[in-house]
């Protein structure tokens, strides 16, 4: 496929995609049938919303790959969920639970809508409704969604009461739930510390320390407050944070345990003292060491591929940089840790919240930090032995290792 830079998105994964079958020698038949989603299914989700007023939304749920072990995915509330990003999700997940060796397909689902103004009411009745709409799709061994962008434990919870209504008891039909319906300690900030564990691996490979490390984060949510906070105890020096609202700077470094109490208090970064305050995009081109993208997909492109001054850039979210500027990063060496690496700590331990589900055990955090942080120091390794080998990119290596293992999990099947 021909590299442009008005790819959709789903196109874009597959551009990365096909390179890779090409280099493990996957036969074109092969790489129609991976490439290919298994499933989709759009619903209609009306909502009464507090004042009486009815709206619709559409849902989606699109399965993709499910030769190595049910579908696996998270749900987002957000307005980009079209059938084309979340089709491309959905594959993303396909190769990442397959680099990090678990026993998961791919799958990934949402609503196009804004959830910003809804109240509790009415995003319980939301996410209740799109349960029921998809309910005959999932189950805990076909397939088992997790939050994502604009849900939470919460809305995981709603989700796995409405599912057991419907189906009797299933713990595991559903992950990142609360400690006391059976989530996983740990779950939380998973993603975050597996961004953390991949930094780490990155800057030991490049002979850097961490207090030597400057940082700037995009994004305060789940994902970027977590990596944050674990890379500021971890002794990085984090100079910069944003969110959708503002981005907030110090040359010197951010107190970021002080700067996430002071979000929580007061409902915005703005505010904090010895901070200051730029655009929400100027994150993208500081002069840092580091730039951990962990927001929206998307965000480094051709027109601002230029100004990223960062030496690394680790993808704490899914997607955020268009392939036409992953070639031009890696032409002037710029070291991309790639999204299926990089924030596989939080279907990681998913998969370890499903495994205690299955066999009605309770994990430690000890437990659960340990073979987190194991397994994705081997997918690290496994990925830079193949960049060695093959003296390619961190995400070739990364997409070849786990389109191999799809391969051949679909060949031993039969299905190719
Ligand atoms: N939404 C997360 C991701 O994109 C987690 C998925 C999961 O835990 O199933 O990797």
């Amino acid at each position: 496929m021909e590299l442009t830079e008005h790819m959709d998105p789903f196109e874009a994964v597959n551009h990365y995609f096909t390179r890779a079958a090409r280099i493990a020698d996957v036969s074109a038949s092969t790489e129609a049938v991976l490439k290919t989603p298994y499933r989709e299914l759009r619903v209609e989700v009306p909502i009464r919303r507090d004042n009486g007023q009815l709206e619709v939304y559409l849902g989606y749920r699109v399965q993709h790959d499910n030769s190595r072990g049910p579908f696996k995915g998270g749900i987002r509330f957000h307005k980009s969920a079209a059938i084309e990003e979340i089709r491309a999700l959905a594959s993303l997940m396909t190769w990442k639970t397959a680099l990090v060796d678990l026993p998961f397909g791919g799958a990934k689902g949402g609503i196009a809508v804004d959830t910003r103004p809804f109240s509790a009411n009415e995003l319980e009745h939301l996410t209740r409704t799109y349960v029921r709409q998809i309910s005959r799709m999932i189950g805990p061994t076909t397939d088992i969604p997790a939050p994502d962008m604009y849900t939470n434990a919460q809305v995981m919870a709603w989700f796995l009461d409405e599912y057991e209504q419907l189906n009797g008891r299933a713990p595991a039909v559903v992950t990142g739930k609360p400690l006391a319906l059976g989530g996983s300690p740990g779950r939380i900030e998973a993603t975050g510390r597996g961004v953390i564990i991949a930094l780490g691996e990155t800057i030991r490979g490049l002979g850097w320390s961490p207090d030597g490390t400057t940082i700037a984060i995009q994004g305060f949510g789940n994902v970027g407050s977590w990596a944050a906070q674990l890379a500021h105890r971890a002794g990085y020096k984090v100079v910069a944070v944003s969110d959708s609202e503002v981005c907030v700077y110090c040359g010197g470094g951010i107190d970021i345990d002080s700067l996430a109490e002071h979000r929580a208090a007061n409902g915005s970064l703005k505010g904090f003292s010895g901070t200051e305050l730029l655009e929400p995009d100027d994150v993208l081109m500081l002069p840092v060491d580091v730039l951990i993208p962990a927001a929206l997909g998307e965000v480094i492109h051709a027109e601002n591929e230029g100004e990223v001054l960062a030496e690394v850039i680790v993808e704490g979210a899914n997607h955020p940089v268009t392939p036409w500027a992953d070639a031009a990063l890696a032409d002037r060496g710029v070291t991309v840790v790639p999204d299926i690496l990089a924030n596989a700590g939080g279907v990681t331990v998913s998969y370890f919240e499903w495994v205690q589900n299955m066999q009605h055990f309770r994990w430690t955090e000890a437990q659960v930090n340990d073979r987190l942080t194991q397994r994705l120091v081997d997918a690290h390794q496994h990925v830079m032995k193949v960049v060695e080998d093959r003296g390619c990119t961190l995400r070739e290596a990364a997409f070849v290792i786990a389109v191999e293992r799809v391969a051949e999990a679909s060949a031993l099947r039969g299905m190719l």
